[in-house]
């Protein structure tokens, strides 16, 4: 059955629904509504609703239904729920589990939006959140209560990789009873293994790999059937962060070539790393692949493998990162990652603008600090291209 197939098969199969015409490719189910041949059948689906009778798109969809079927199996979540876009899978998922006096704890090292929720918005109803260093077991430990009610991190942190312990953590949160959210974006559902390492809830923003050519914005929400359907479905069907039909869509054909995309992202990330490191112009290259990198073993442990981001910061500072960036010829400036296209990022001055220089000093996002994300490109165009702009950077 399904449940046993390898990935690359779940990847191209799960999901399916087949209308009566048999359509080798998903149907885009472009409605926002579906007709009851009766009164009481409208009455009996208010009720309650089997696995193929759907209301409203905002409450569900079959093409929207697919995909999350599709990413469930991928992950080996029980269900998802899929959303408008990663931010709205962050929200979402925080918001519908907690409420006023709970206790949350979460990594410092976070995407800029991730930040705001948890800082500016869960405080303004009465939240409680605690910011540790996400790699120091120690400050999770003092921090995690028994009432803390969740524990939220990016298993590899944007834009300095920083790796959290699944394992580890989530067996300091389970002690106390809380729920392990972790945002799983930058380790990608091609190397997840975060459900059997401890994670309650795994959030994905589809914009990323998942699409992964730069067209949908996207996200999803992985976790129990119970948690799935009884805490996340009621709060983002009656407040509006669903998928579009059609941004599904583009998310299940995205799925079926991720893990070639991903694999492949990721090698020429390694090689690019590997070449790149010691080059005199850098004064350094953060690549979890890299032996040199400080969680190189949990990396390799929690996924398996390098990934495909990698970081560089350029010893002429701001300047340089500025020169470097205006010389590319293949690699884009833009603020996306995961995509086909690589595309770089000078954080400090773009996703963590809005961070005092304090605050960016202590995440290590210093002023010559850029963010890469390796796309599809011949590895070897991308070494000419980064070699040629560093010469230019001088
Ligand atoms: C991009 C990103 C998000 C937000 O996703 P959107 O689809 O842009 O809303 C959240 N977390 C991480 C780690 C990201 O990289």
């Amino acid at each position: 059955m399904s449940n046993d197939w390898k990935p690359a098969t779940k990847a191209v199969h799960s999901g399916t629904r087949r209308s009566q015409y048999g359509e080798v490719s998903e149907a885009i189910f472009l409605t926002q509504g579906f007709v009851y041949e009766t009164a009481e059948h409208a009455e009996a689906r208010f009720i309650s609703s089997g696995d193929d009778e759907f209301i409203y798109a905002r409450y569900g969809n079959p093409t929207v239904a697919m995909f999350e079927e599709r990413i469930a199996a991928l992950e080996g979540a029980e269900d998802a729920f899929a959303t408008a876009s990663g931010m709205a899978a962050v929200s979402g998922a925080l918001t519908s589990m907690l409420k006023t006096g709970d206790h949350v704890v979460s990594a410092r090292a976070l995407f800029g939006s991730c930040l705001y929720v948890l800082e500016e918005i869960l405080t303004r109803y009465g939240v409680e959140v605690t910011f540790v260093d996400g790699a120091n077991l120690d400050e999770w430990e003092a921090a995690i209560r028994p009432d803390t009610r969740a524990v939220f991190f990016e298993s590899m942190s944007n834009p300095t990789l920083q790796l959290v312990d699944i394992e580890a953590v989530s067996a300091l949160a389970h002690r106390n009873g809380a729920t392990v959210v972790v945002d799983n974006v930058f380790s990608t559902p091609v190397y997840s293994k975060a459900i059997a390492q401890g994670a309650d809830v795994v959030i994905y923003s589809a914009t990323k790999h998942i699409d992964g050519q730069g067209r949908a914005l996207g996200g999803v929400i992985l976790g129990t059937r119970e948690f799935i359907r009884k805490t996340v479905e009621p709060y983002m069907k009656h407040t509006g962060g669903s998928m579009s039909p059609f941004t599904a869509w583009i998310m299940l054909k995205g799925i079926e070539t991720m893990g070639l995309r991903v694999r492949a992202q990721t090698a020429s990330a390694a090689q690019i790393a590997q070449t790149l490191e010691g080059h005199p112009a850098l004064s350094k290259v953060i690549y979890p692949g890299l032996e040199s990198h400080p969680h190189h073993e949990v990396v390799m442990r929690q996924i398996g493998a390098g990934g495909t981001m990698l970081a560089l910061e350029l010893a002429g500072g701001k300047d340089a990162a500025f020169r470097f960036l205006n010389a590319l010829k293949v690699g884009l400036i833009s603020n996306n990652l995961g995509d086909a296209k690589s595309i770089l990022t000078h954080p400090a001055t773009t996703t963590h603008q809005r961070l005092s220089e304090e605050q960016r000093a202590e995440l290590g996002i210093s002023p010559g600090l850029v963010r890469v994300s390796i796309g599809l490109e011949d590895t070897a165009d991308l070494i000419a291209d980064f070699h040629q702009a560093l010469d230019a950077a001088k």
